[in-house]
């Protein structure tokens, strides 16, 4: 593998951050209108933000701080919002035509809506990896190299490649046939290739959408523990259905539920948000308990 190095990065986006936690953070809130103690700088804070599908508000009123270097978890019934909350997070729903978004979303000090800030940018920080693994049809070793070069990297990619599929733990599988078509890889590994395609652009969050709904037991394991690897780099913010592995890998994780609009539809929001081990043992809120004992949802 080539050590040549010349990569070009592009300017990253504008970042205002003092590293310290904004006052209003500052206290222990169980409704989710406020961090819990002990967070550090969060990587995110949501003010606030509701979201839109042409005149139906899906999701309303979602006031959450997230952790740096933290696993936080979005769950909740089918339908509640979390994957809408979550595309907010790297500006994905401005890829649906219906879906408004208003409300802040401050990543390291700056609002990601705010007119001056460019979408592309943000993706390239704030990366994703969605349900079902979704590798181009491409070699892997240019799964890899599409990203970087869409942002404006130059030069030989071989670094960035080899760091990305390391940081996967993908590369001892793979590193013998990096020309070879992606979709010769198994489930898991196809899942693991698209998070090392999402690092593959230096991003400081991933975000994680059910990662692990279509694969085996097995490999949805090997992806649990390179969260836990990832997130000493790396913030993760995952929805996910499945409660064990939100126990499993989270540090904190937030409860949607949805309520019944005058109009009939549906509008999610958050019930309460807090450290894992609260809302799995200890939660505020009778919904919430209903939800983690499986008495609803
Ligand atoms: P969850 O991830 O909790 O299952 P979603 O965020 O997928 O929930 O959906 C929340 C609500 O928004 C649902 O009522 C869903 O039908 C609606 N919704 C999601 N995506 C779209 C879309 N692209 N267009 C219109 N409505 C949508």
């Amino acid at each position: 593998m080539s050590r040549s190095g010349d990569v070009t990065q592009p300017e990253p986006i504008k970042a205002t951050t003092s590293g310290t936690v904004p006052a209003s953070l500052a206290d222990v809130a169980r409704d989710g209108s406020e961090a819990p103690k002990q967070m550090g700088a969060p990587i995110f804070e949501a003010r606030d933000v509701n979201v839109h599908y042409g005149d139906k508000l899906a999701v309303r009123d979602v006031r959450l701080a997230m952790g740096e270097h933290e696993i936080t978890a979005l769950i909740g019934p089918s339908g509640c919002g979390k994957s809408t909350f979550l595309r907010c997070l790297n500006r994905m729903n401005d890829l649906i035509p219906s879906a408004k978004v208003d409300g802040e979303v401050i990543y390291h000090g700056q609002d990601l809506y705010a007119s001056e800030v460019d979408p592309v940018q943000v993706r390239k920080h704030v990366g994703m990896v969605f349900q079902k693994p979704n590798p181009f049809p491409k070699s892997i070793y240019d799964n890899i190299a599409f990203g970087p070069r869409v942002v404006g990297m130059k030069g030989n990619m071989d670094d960035v490649v080899e760091s990305a599929l390391r940081r996967a733990a993908l590369w001892d599988e793979v590193k013998d046939r990096l020309k070879t078509n992606a979709f010769g890889m198994s489930g898991g590994q196809q899942q693991r290739l698209c998070i090392a395609r999402a690092l593959a652009t230096s991003p400081d969050v991933l975000l994680m959408d059910e990662p692990c709904s279509a694969l085996d037991p097995i490999s949805t394991a090997r992806i649990e523990d390179l969260m836990l690897e990832l997130k000493k780099d790396y913030s993760i913010v995952i929805v996910t259905h499945n409660m064990q592995q939100a126990a499993r890998v989270s540090d904190r994780t937030a409860f949607f539920t949805v309520d019944l609009a005058d109009e009939g539809h549906r509008i999610g929001h958050v019930v309460e948000f807090d450290q894992t081990d609260t809302i799995f043992s200890n939660p505020s809120d009778s919904r919430t308990e209903d939800y983690v004992t499986g008495k609803f949802g």
